[in-house]
């Protein structure tokens, strides 16, 4: 089995409605869910100009290689109406690896830990809560040390009550 922190993320639509859903996705198709952390509600990234995300990282615990969880996650995209137009634009469901044990891996679909981890709050927030001791596999940093080290000023903040 192997262990992946997953980031999703929603900005269109019922967003806490399309989180749920995909977590149940995720654990009914890729494994078993170990831990999810809280929503977090993140000023948008790259784009400004649009509404804000609700973001949240779940760790699950899986048999399928990395190709094949990120093909269950862009499964759960499309389930959740995601239509790809504009790069960091508006969208309903949005699933990224972030890691997949110790891997390293860049390839034309997908690279891993990934690439924009240490440069994002909105990620390293959430991955924090449920994973502040596992360690970037290529920067040999704690997720808490690169939070720590993270000069991304958009706002994450824990959302109560969304
Ligand atoms: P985006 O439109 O920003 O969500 O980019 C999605 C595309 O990024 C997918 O079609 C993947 O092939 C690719 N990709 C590369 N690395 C990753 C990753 N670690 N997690 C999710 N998608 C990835």
């Amino acid at each position: 089995m192997s262990t992946a922190y997953l980031l999703l993320g929603s900005n269109l639509g019922d967003r806490l409605a399309i989180l749920k859903e995909a977590v149940q996705y995720l654990a009914a198709t890729a494994g078993s869910l170990e831990a999810v952390s809280g929503l977090y509600e993140t000023a948008a990234w790259g784009l400004e100009d649009q509404p804000a995300f609700l973001n949240q990282a779940v760790h699950l615990c899986t048999s399928l290689p990395a190709e094949a969880l990120l093909n269950v996650c862009l499964r759960a995209e499309q389930q959740a109406g995601r239509e790809r137009k504009v790069r960091w634009g508006a969208r309903t469901l949005d699933v990224d690896i972030l890691f997949y044990d110790s891997l390293v891996l860049d390839t034309p679909r997908l690279t891993v830990p990934h690439p924009r981890l240490p440069e994002r709050r909105f990620a390293l927030v959430p991955l924090a809560e449920i994973a502040p001791e596992v360690v970037h596999p290529v920067l040999h940093q704690t997720v808490a040390e690169l939070l720590v080290a993270c000069k991304d000023d958009l706002a994450v903040i824990r959302a109560e009550d969304v």
